[in-house]
């Protein structure tokens, strides 16, 4: 096996993206020794238990101390206080990153807060399950997915290509984007549609003359599917759209236009638009495979 890429890694939040970069990093020889720490003493006991980090710290500046590579995995609205909270002790010279789903507010929130010194490099893997906490992780959770880094200092190139073979080496595919475009990109791609996804799954709910268990059961795969999305974790997703909340919301502008002009066809017995629409967004598919 060859050298690792960083001798020490600290991972700070210990969920669902954090503990799958630790069996991952293990899988390919990539970290010397892993550090964790998260907040709740539950989430740190456990990880103890089944052997999630080489060394479980009680306290974020404990676990970040000599590390060369920290990645922030919280919720995006607890990163500024996190990265606050390290700050201190930060060792210089070492990289920091987050896994964080927005990246714009994030990197508003974090930047500040870190020394001079350090290199910040905010990056996104483009992958999750439904399941969140220390125990839902697993080696293969990036392969063959894309994670995007956006570098915000050009004087960190020598660290970006290193933080890029890492995620390669987790089985990842690697892009750059700058932060305003990584955020329209994901209010289309995954943010708005895991909000369609929850108002599907309300409405079923809503609807008493059909049952939940006759929801479920008649269901094919598009409506089974968004009850998988909509049992995602609140807090990340609650975290995610207040803070990408203009890209969000034009995303859903734009959605509602075509709902209401769905909506006017399927009333006025409008075939022809209905058809058109179809027609093209099957032509899109079909150009996307
Ligand atoms: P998770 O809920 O599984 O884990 C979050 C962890 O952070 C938990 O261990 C929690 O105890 C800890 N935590 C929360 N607040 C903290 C604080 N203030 N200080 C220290 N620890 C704290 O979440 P996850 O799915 O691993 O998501 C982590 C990050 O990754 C989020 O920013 C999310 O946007 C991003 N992300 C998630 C997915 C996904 O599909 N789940 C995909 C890509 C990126």
């Amino acid at each position: 096996m060859s050298a690792p890429i960083y001798d020490r890694v600290a991972l700070i939040g210990l969920g669902l993206i954090a503990s799958s970069m630790f069996w991952a990093m293990k899988r390919g020889g990539l970290a010397g020794e892993v550090t964790g720490y998260a907040r709740s003493e539950a989430t740190r006991e456990t990880a103890r238990r089944i052997g999630l980090c080489d060394r479980v710290c009680d306290s974020a500046a404990e676990a970040v101390a000599d590390a060369d590579l920290v990645v922030l995995a919280v919720p995006v609205g607890a990163m500024g206080a996190v990265a606050r909270e390290i700050a201190a002790a930060l060792k210089p010279g070492c990289t920091v990153t987050d896994v964080g789903s927005v990246k714009k507010h994030v990197i508003d929130a974090v930047a500040p807060e870190l020394p001079e010194g350090v290199h910040f490099i905010p990056g996104h893997p483009l992958a999750g399950t439904e399941h969140s906490g220390p125990e839902s992780g697993f080696a293969e959770l990036f392969d063959n997915r894309w994670c995007l880094l956006v570098p915000v200092d050009c004087r960190s190139s020598g660290q970006v290509a290193r933080l890029r073979s890492l995620w390669e080496g987790m089985g990842a595919h690697v892009d750059e984007m700058d932060a305003e475009h990584h955020d329209l990109v994901l209010a289309v791609t995954s943010h708005a549609p895991h909000l369609i996804a929850y108002t599907m799954v309300g409405v079923a709910d809503d609807l008493r003359r059909v049952t939940d268990s006759e929801v479920i059961k008649y269901s094919a795969a598009g409506f089974r599917d968004f009850t998988r999305i909509a049992a995602s974790d609140p807090t990340m997703w609650r975290d995610v759209f207040l803070t990408n909340k203009d890209a969000t919301l034009e995303i859903l502008g734009r959605f509602t236009e075509e709902l209401f002009a769905l909506q006017r066809a399927i009333r006025t017995g409008d075939g022809q638009h209905l058809f058109d629409y179809f027609t093209r967004t099957r032509a899109i598919r079909r150009g996307i495979i």
